[in-house]
């Protein structure tokens, strides 16, 4: 008890200790976190961070790749811009610079990152994969472990995000297609694909904008989309339409609000199901409450299907040497063919002991938003709430404040056992 207090009482020690022991390669290691050990450093992981050590609770960051949101740094092509207005993706403690533009780019955006990891003194343990944590109910602590040293803690905050991993479909015929077959994860730009007939799978807010990407790239994009989905302006009646949505949501219930979002669009995008893009039965709002998808906000993408250089395809039936057959029966050439297949949760890959707050089906929280941040026995979840940044920064607050209490109810009690009242 009396080394515990005193860990307590140097929050830095055991985090130097762990860096250097990670580093060092010794093996058999095994480490005391007094504060809680947050896996990913990605904006979540950072979020949660800043607020814990705003606090006054110690923090050990732990993420697989060599740099703070690398989802950002190394999965993302050059012209992305945040999809939303810079004031819903800002994160807790720190707004965006004032001269950032309404969406920032995706340079603007690792620069305030890392500004933000900067101001918090924030040093995660780079290239350190968790591989596994589990709950010891036995001694009550959390056993996290990575390939060279098992941290044990508290609390564990799954900060590893709703794209750990790529989505990859299996397509008939795929290993028979002679042309590049790659992930939106590694497309860059449209550069390498100039003249070129490119497929992207997919009709998300990424497929849509690499279609566009290509385009300016003179390669010819065409649009596999295989559900229904909504397409919306990325803005309306002057103002964002995320931001014209949720100050609708405060005077009208979300069916009303749909439907003004839906006549809205339609005067100013006119009728998608014309261009082969039908719209869901249910609302976007509504959808996107119930099923987590996320309407796409348009661009330009869509002015460039109406004028023919984006065609639209529905499903892929299969791959053959280069060509490509659909559901529809239609059969067309390719050179090549991009994924937008989005992404998963990786968490029921290393989490053991799930404690109900994540679902083993996919790795998600059991419960609805906003209740799926905090599981028992010290668990935490932040960027799990299919609401992008702003869901991180509600998530963030909620998980200091929570642990912020137990730390200092614990630190008064060691303090007192170590000096004992007379
Ligand atoms: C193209 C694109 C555009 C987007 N635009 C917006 C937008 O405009 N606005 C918005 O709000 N959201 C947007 N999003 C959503 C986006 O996911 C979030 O904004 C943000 O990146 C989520 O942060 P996160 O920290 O939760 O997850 P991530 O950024 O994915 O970070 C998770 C981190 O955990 C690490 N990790 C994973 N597994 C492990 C492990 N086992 N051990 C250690 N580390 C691990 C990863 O390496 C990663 O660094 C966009 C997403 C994409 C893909």
């Amino acid at each position: 008890m009396e080394e515990y207090a005193k860990r307590l009482h140097d929050p830095y020690f055991q985090t130097q200790k762990a860096t250097s022991t990670a580093s060092s390669g010794s093996m058999a290691n095994r480490v005391w976190v007094p504060g809680p050990v947050i896996v990913g450093a990605g904006p979540s992981g950072l979020a949660a961070a800043a607020c814990l050590k705003n606090q006054g609770v110690p923090v050990l960051i732990l993420e697989r790749s060599g740099c703070i949101a690398s989802l950002w740094q190394i999965k993302t092509y050059d012209r992305l811009c945040l999809h939303l207005p810079k004031q819903f993706c800002q994160l807790p403690l720190l707004p965006f610079p004032k001269d950032f533009p309404t969406y920032p780019t995706k340079q603007q955006f690792l620069a305030y990152l890392e500004g933000y990891a900067r101001k918090f003194d924030l040093k995660p343990v780079f290239d350190t994969v968790v591989v596994r944590a589990e709950y010891d109910g036995g001694c009550g602590v959390w056993r996290v472990k990575t390939k060279m040293v098992e941290y044990v803690c508290r609390w564990v905050i799954v900060a590893t995000g709703e794209n750990a991993e790529e989505v990859v479909p299996k397509i008939e015929g795929m290993n028979e297609f002679i042309g590049p077959i790659v992930h939106t994860s590694s497309y860059k730009s449209g550069e390498c694909f100039e003249n070129k007939e490119v497929l992207v799978v997919g009709c998300g807010n990424s497929g849509m904008e690499v279609c566009l990407d290509l385009c300016n790239y003179n390669a010819r994009p065409s649009l596999v989309v295989r559900d229904s989905l909504h397409v919306l302006p990325q803005e309306m009646l002057g103002r964002s339409t995320f931001g014209l949505s949720m100050w609708l949501l405060k005077w009208f219930p979300i069916r009303v609000v749909d439907r003004i979002l839906l006549l809205a669009s339609h005067f100013m995008i006119g009728d998608t199901d014309r261009l082969g893009l039908s719209r869901p039965k249910l609302g976007p709002l509504e959808l996107k409450g119930v099923s987590g998808k996320t309407p796409v906000l348009d661009v330009g993408t869509l002015a460039k299907i109406r004028n023919g250089d984006i065609k639209v395809y529905p499903g892929i039936k299969k791959l053959a040497c280069n060509t490509v057959e659909f559901v529809d029966g239609r059969m067309d050439k390719f050179d090549a063919i991009i994924l937008a297949t989005g992404y998963r949760s990786n968490v029921t890959t290393w989490l053991k002991d799930t404690n109900d707050l994540f679902s083993e089906k996919d790795g998600f929280p059991t419960k609805p938003f906003p209740e799926g941040w905090k599981g028992e026995c010290g668990l935490y979840a932040i960027g799990f709430t299919k609401r992008g940044l702003l869901g991180t920064s509600i998530d963030a607050a909620r998980i200091a404040e929570d642990i912020a209490r137990e730390w200092t109810t614990d630190t008064k009690h060691l303090k007192s056992l170590r000096h004992p009242p007379l």
